[in-house]
């Protein structure tokens, strides 16, 4: 597979075109933003760990019947993926309070459910990415009735394989945000990443933050985090 010339630049990784239609090729960055790119910093080594992790996680997902955009690992930072159309809603799944979801509703971190939610947000940067329900989604053409449906039901089994794969690391699966996109013929995909920038993990004992919140919060100890949880990752996937 060859690259092409560069499609897009990310906050986080780079697109390019490949010498097939159907396949592109992404770059992980260590470049680090948040609050709507409000906050700038690099996390030394994160592309590498976010490109290895994300392709670790999809292929284990696609054991468990998640169809994903990944094909190949070409390098450490670089990735073969199939194109898809990126539905523009981020997909944000909590199994515990967290984040957003604190804030929003004035409860404490770590209030665990009784099952997952799944929320939707209208990916949109001038818009700040406003909280979106179903019905709105499909007013918005964002998507159909039956792709959100397809979309939930992925989202859910994500988190009923993640959860699992994550206890047994140690680790806590607190919320995480997925994107998904369609081929040309319509089938809805996983796509985007799975990686500590867009999950919460915490140390399942300890509670320590495993995740991009360390960066966000100036806790320190980014890098480190990071590392650690490739290497629970890595440990399980021995
Ligand atoms: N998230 C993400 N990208 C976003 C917003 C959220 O990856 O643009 C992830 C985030 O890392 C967390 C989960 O989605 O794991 C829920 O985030 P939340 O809605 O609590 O927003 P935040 O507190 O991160 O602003």
């Amino acid at each position: 597979m060859t690259k092409g010339k560069q499609l897009y630049e990310g906050k986080a990784k780079k697109v390019f075109e490949t010498d097939n239609d159907e396949y592109l090729i992404v770059s992980y960055k260590d470049d680090a933003t948040a609050f709507n790119g409000l906050k700038k910093g690099t996390i030394a080594g994160k592309g590498v760990i976010n490109n290895q992790m994300s392709n670790r996680l999809m292929k284990l997902l696609e054991t468990k019947g998640v169809p994903t955009h990944f094909v190949e690992e070409l390098s450490e930072r670089e990735t073969v993926v199939r194109r898809v159309k990126i539905v523009p809603l981020e997909v944000i799944v909590r199994n515990i309070s967290a984040g957003s979801f604190s804030k929003r509703y004035g409860v404490e971190e770590g209030i665990v459910f009784d099952k997952p939610t799944v929320e939707f947000s209208y990916k949109n940067d001038e818009l700040g990415d406003p909280l979106l329900n179903d019905d709105h989604a499909i007013a918005l053409k964002l998507a159909t009735e039956e792709e959100i449906a397809i979309i939930k039901k992925y989202a859910l089994k994500v988190d009923e394989v993640l959860s699992e794969f994550w206890a047994g690391c140690g680790v806590t699966l607190v919320d995480y945000k997925l994107e998904f996109g369609k081929l040309s013929d319509g089938t809805i995909i996983l796509a985007d990443e799975i990686s500590p920038d867009t999950c919460r993990l915490w140390d399942s004992k300890t509670k320590e933050k495993l995740d991009k919140d360390r960066f966000r919060r100036d806790m320190g100890g980014v890098e480190d985090a990071y590392a650690e949880i490739m290497r629970r990752l890595n440990n399980a996937l021995k």
